[in-house]
C-alpha cells in the first residue's frame, strides 16, 4: 500500500516514525525547502510525552529540553489564581512535561527517521479521489497513490478541496512569541508562568540553560512596533521587561489567534484530516501539537490493523470527540482569560481560585490520558 503524508509539521513528523516503525511504507510531501520553527518554543505535555515514549525518544526529548513540576496561573503582579503541581501526572504517566525549542524538536524528529522519505519543495495544489488518489502539485508533477494523510495545518489544502467546512475563527486576539537569552530567577526554572492582566497576557518558561520561551497576547488583531509591545506589558511585574528586553526581536513571531470551527468528519473515502489540518485549535491549553501527536499514535496503530478505510474511520473514533472537546475548552478559556473589565476579572480570579485542585486533576486527566486503542 502507498501513503502519502501531507506537511511535515510535528504530526506529519510523528506519524512518519510510528508508520516507519510499524514497518508501513510511505512519503512525506512538504512545500516548504526546510523545516522552519514555526514559533519559538513548546510545552509537551503528559499525553505528548507518553506517545514519545511508546517511540522510545521520552529521554531524549526531557534532555533536551526542560521539565515542568508545575503549571501556574498567575495576576500581572504573581498573585496565584491557579497552580497544577505536575508530580501527580509525572508518577500516574511516567513521563514529564517537557519545554522544549521547537526547532530542536523538529530536527529531533527528522533526523529519528531512517530512510529518505520527505520531499521538500512539493507543494500539493489538489487532491483528486479515484480508485487510486491523485496528487497534484504546484510544479506540475503529479503521484498516485492508495491513500493520503494531510497533516497539512490549519490553512490545509486538502481539507479546502474535499470537505465542505473550513470554517477559521478569530477571537481578535493577537499573539507574539520569541525566545530570550536570560537567566531565570532559581524559583521559577522548572515552571510554566502565565499572567493575566486586563484584555492581555504573558507567558513564559525555560527551555533550555539561558532561553526562556515567551508569548504574550492582547485583545486586539493589530501589529504592533517593538517599543509599542514593551509598553505593552508595563503593568506586568519587572520580570516581563526583562524577558523582553533580552530578546532578538528580529526573530519574534507575530500571528493573529485562530481556530477551526470542528467539523463532523476527518476523513472521505482514502483521504483522511490529521492534527491541525483536522482540529486546528487556539494555543489556550497548549495541547494542538500534543493532540496532532496523539492522532499519529491512533492513525498508525489502525492501519497496521486494518484496510485503509476501517482504520480511518476507528481512527476518528478513538480521537475526535476529545480533540473536539480540547478545540471547545480552549476557546473558551481563551475569552475568559482577557477578559478586559476589571470587576468582571476579579469574579474571574475568584471563582478560579475557589476551584477544588480535585477538579483541575480530573479536567487534566481528561486531556493527558491517551486513548484506548
Ligand atoms: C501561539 C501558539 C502557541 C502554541 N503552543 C503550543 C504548545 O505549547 N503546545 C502544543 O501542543 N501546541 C501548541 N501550539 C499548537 C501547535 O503549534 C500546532 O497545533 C501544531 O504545530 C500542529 O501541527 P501540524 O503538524 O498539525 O501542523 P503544522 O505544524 O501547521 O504543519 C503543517 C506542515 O504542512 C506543510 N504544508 C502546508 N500546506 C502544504 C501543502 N499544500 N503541501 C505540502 N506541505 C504543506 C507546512 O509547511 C507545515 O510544515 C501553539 C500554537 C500557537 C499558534
Amino acid at each position: 500500500m502507498s501513503i502519502v503524508i501531507v506537511g511535515a509539521g510535528l504530526g506529519g513528523l510523528t506519524t512518519a516514525l510510528f508508520l516507519e516503525k510499524l514497518g508501513i511504507s510511505f512519503q512525506i510531501y512538504e512545500q516548504t525547502d526546510q523545516i522552519k520553527p514555526v514559533g519559538a518554543g513548546i510545552i509537551l505535555a503528559h499525553n505528548a510525552m507518553q506517545v514519545f515514549d511508546k517511540l522510545g525518544f521520552k529521554g531524549e526529548i526531557t534532555q533536551l529540553g526542560n521539565s515542568l513540576t508545575s503549571i501556574n496561573i498567575t495576576t500581572n503582579k504573581f498573585q496565584t489564581i491557579n497552580r497544577i503541581e505536575t508530580l501527580y501526572f509525572d508518577e500516574k504517566y511516567a513521563v514529564k512535561s517537557v519545554a522544549i525549542q521547537r526547532g530542536v524538536l523538529q530536527h529531533f524528529l527528522i533526523n529519528k527517521l531512517k530512510n529518505n522519505c520527505i520531499t521538500f519543495n512539493k507543494k500539493v495544489v489538489d487532491v483528486k479521489q479515484g480508485n487510486k488518489t491523485t496528487i497534484l502539485f504546484s510544479d506540475g508533477d503529479q503521484i498516485e497513490c492508495d491513500a493520503v494523510i494531510a497533516a497539512d495545518g490549519i490553512n490545509s489544502v486538502v481539507r479546502n478541496q474535499l470537505f465542505k467546512e473550513n470554517e477559521i475563527r478569530k477571537p481578535n486576539q493577537m499573539c507574539w512569541r520569541g525566545i530570550s537569552n536570560i537567566t531565570l530567577p532559581i524559583n521559577f526554572q522548572s515552571e510554566l508562568n502565565e499572567m493575566w492582566g486586563k484584555g492581555s497576557r504573558f507567558g513564559f518558561v525555560k527551555i533550555s540553560k539561558n532561553e526562556v520561551y515567551w508569548y504574550g497576547l492582547h485583545n486586539s488583531s493589530q501589529k504592533l512596533a517593538k517599543n509599542d509591545l514593551l509598553n505593552s506589558f508595563k503593568d506586568y511585574d519587572p520580570v516581563v521587561r526583562k524577558i523582553l528586553s533580552q530578546t532578538n526581536f528580529a526573530k519574534v513571531f507575530e500571528s493573529e489567534i485562530s481556530d477551526l470551527k470542528p467539523i463532523s468528519s476527518w476523513f472521505d473515502d482514502n483521504v483522511c484530516l490529521l492534527g491541525d489540518a483536522a482540529h486546528a485549535t487556539t494555543p489556550n491549553l497548549g495541547q494542538g501539537a500534543c493532540q496532532a501527536i496523539e492522532d499519529a499514535y491512533a492513525i498508525s496503530y489502525y492501519i497496521s490493523k486494518y484496510p485503509i478505510n476501517t482504520a480511518f474511520s476507528k481512527y476518528q473514533q478513538a480521537r475526535k470527540s476529545k480533540a473536539d472537546m480540547v478545540v471547545n475548552l480552549s476557546w473558551r478559556f481563551g475569552i475568559l482569560s482577557q477578559i478586559k473589565n476589571p470587576i468582571i476579572s476579579a469574579f474571574r480570579n475568584f471563582v478560579i481560585k475557589s476551584i477544588p485542585s480535585s477538579y483541575n486533576l480530573k479536567q487534566s486527566e481528561k486531556i493527558y490520558t491517551l486513548p484506548q486503542l
